[in-house]
């Protein structure tokens, strides 16, 4: 019996593969997602987006906006830095936008995104552990593990948004160790400020609060081993050294849920496609530090722009060295500048040398007082680079 074969195979149903799916849902092409979590299993990733006003116009026209539930505004950004005057606002309505952007649980997003692909009725394979990609002369072999037995799927285009492993090892990335891992939780204040959130750079790392339900999701970005003591702190520890690193700006902390740690680091897949009838999306592509909260958005973008590209190809141009260039060309300014200003605010903010931090002093207080400078850095955090 010959193998089964699509036009396009997504390897990781994430976020950001699950999203270039519903993105070429009236395509008319054969498309599969290889997922590896079981079916209808909710996900527990703790993790909290910032998904920007951007973002959400593309979730719109994918469908999944609506039946997203659990979402937060927020209309004002505080920008500081520890130890140091100087401070920025970015405040939505200044921007003519209603919102710059949300917060949301990853499980959330998951949830509308896994409804949305079964209700378009796109064939969506779970618990199917890819474990092999192999080109050939047209296209893509792909080998995934599923109950046990082994399966093969054949495609002219393989996405891989596994979200970095498969062809970690044959293909390394870039890789930037930060040397600092992100402890999330959900804590409580006696002062919250309604639709505002935190982003407050100190010499260990940013710590951001994003406003979420009766709190915030709090970022907290501290060295490997400082992380990991921080999750064995008892509660009445924690929110005093959050108090003493963050401050009083949202009042008493009052409460902190279960905690969980990320490491955190950059990683840059090689530019050109490593196969041919290939490409890498979202986190496969390029992982980055979560402080300007890039990552899903910069992926989001991925999606989108590679579901235009394929929807102006013939389906035997799918996946060819012309196709595939002019989808890394379409990305290479947005992917670059994500990356660059990402990796720049955490080198350039995670040190206390006085004359740096005078000059970022300066710097938050000329951008909050330049209109054109705060369109500048709003605009690139919502719409990225090709805005
Ligand atoms: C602490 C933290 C905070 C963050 N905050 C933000 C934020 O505020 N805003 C933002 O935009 N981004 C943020 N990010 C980044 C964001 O989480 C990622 O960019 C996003 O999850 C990438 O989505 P993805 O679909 O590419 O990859 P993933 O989320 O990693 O999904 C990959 C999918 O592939 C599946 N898979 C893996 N291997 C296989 C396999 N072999 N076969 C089949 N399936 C497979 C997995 O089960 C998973 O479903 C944050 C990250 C961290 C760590």
């Amino acid at each position: 019996m010959s193998n089964p074969s699509c036009d396009i195979a997504i390897i990781g149903g994430g976020p950001v593969g699950a999203s270039l799916a519903l993105a070429l849902r009236d395509s008319g092409l054969k498309v599969y997602v290889l997922e590896a979590r079981p079916a209808n299993v909710a996900s527990h990733d703790a993790r909290a987006l910032a998904v920007s006003y951007g973002s959400r116009l593309l979730l719109e026209r994918i469908g999944v906006w609506d039946a997203l539930h659990s979402i937060s505004p927020i209309r004002t950004i505080h920008i500081s830095q520890r130890h140091s005057l100087g401070r920025a606002l970015l405040r939505a309505a200044e921007l003519h936008v209603p919102e710059l952007g949300y917060v949301l649980p990853y499980p959330a997003l998951q949830d509308a995104l896994d409804s949305s692909l079964q209700q378009c009725g796109i064939t969506t394979i779970y618990s199917a552990n890819v474990n092999r990609l192999q080109h050939e002369a047209e296209g893509a072999t792909i080998e995934y593990q599923q109950a046990g037995v082994g399966c093969t799927l054949t495609t002219r285009l393989a996405v891989v948004a596994d979200g970095g492993k498969l062809l970690a090892q044959d293909y390394p990335p870039e890789i930037r160790d930060y040397g600092q891992s992100a402890l999330i939780t959900h804590i409580t204040c006696s002062a919250p400020q309604a639709d505002q959130a935190y982003e407050r750079f100190t010499a260990q790392g940013p710590v951001a609060l994003l406003p979420f339900q009766d709190g915030y999701e709090l970022v907290w970005t501290a060295p490997h081993a400082l992380a990991q003591d921080m999750l064995a702190w008892d509660e009445t520890t924690f929110l005093g050294e959050l108090q003493r690193h963050f401050g009083d700006r949202v009042g008493e902390f009052l409460s902190v849920s279960q905690r969980t740690c990320f490491p955190l680091g950059l990683k840059r897949a090689p530019q050109h496609s490593p196969m041919p009838h290939t490409v890498l999306l979202g986190n496969a592509a390029q992982t980055m530090h979560p402080v300007a909260g890039q990552g899903f958005n910069m992926g989001l973008r991925d999606a989108w722009e590679l579901a235009q590209e394929i929807l102006g190809v013939t389906p035997q141009e799918l996946g060819t060295p012309t196709m595939l260039a002019a989808y890394r060309s379409q990305r290479r300014t947005d992917r670059e500048g994500g990356i660059h200003f990402t990796d720049g605010l955490v080198r350039l903010f995670s040190n206390d040398l006085p004359l740096v931090s005078a000059g970022r002093a300066v710097a938050l207080s000329a951008l909050d007082c330049l209109p054109f400078a705060k369109r500048f850095v709003a605009k690139r955090m919502m719409f990225g680079a090709n805005g």
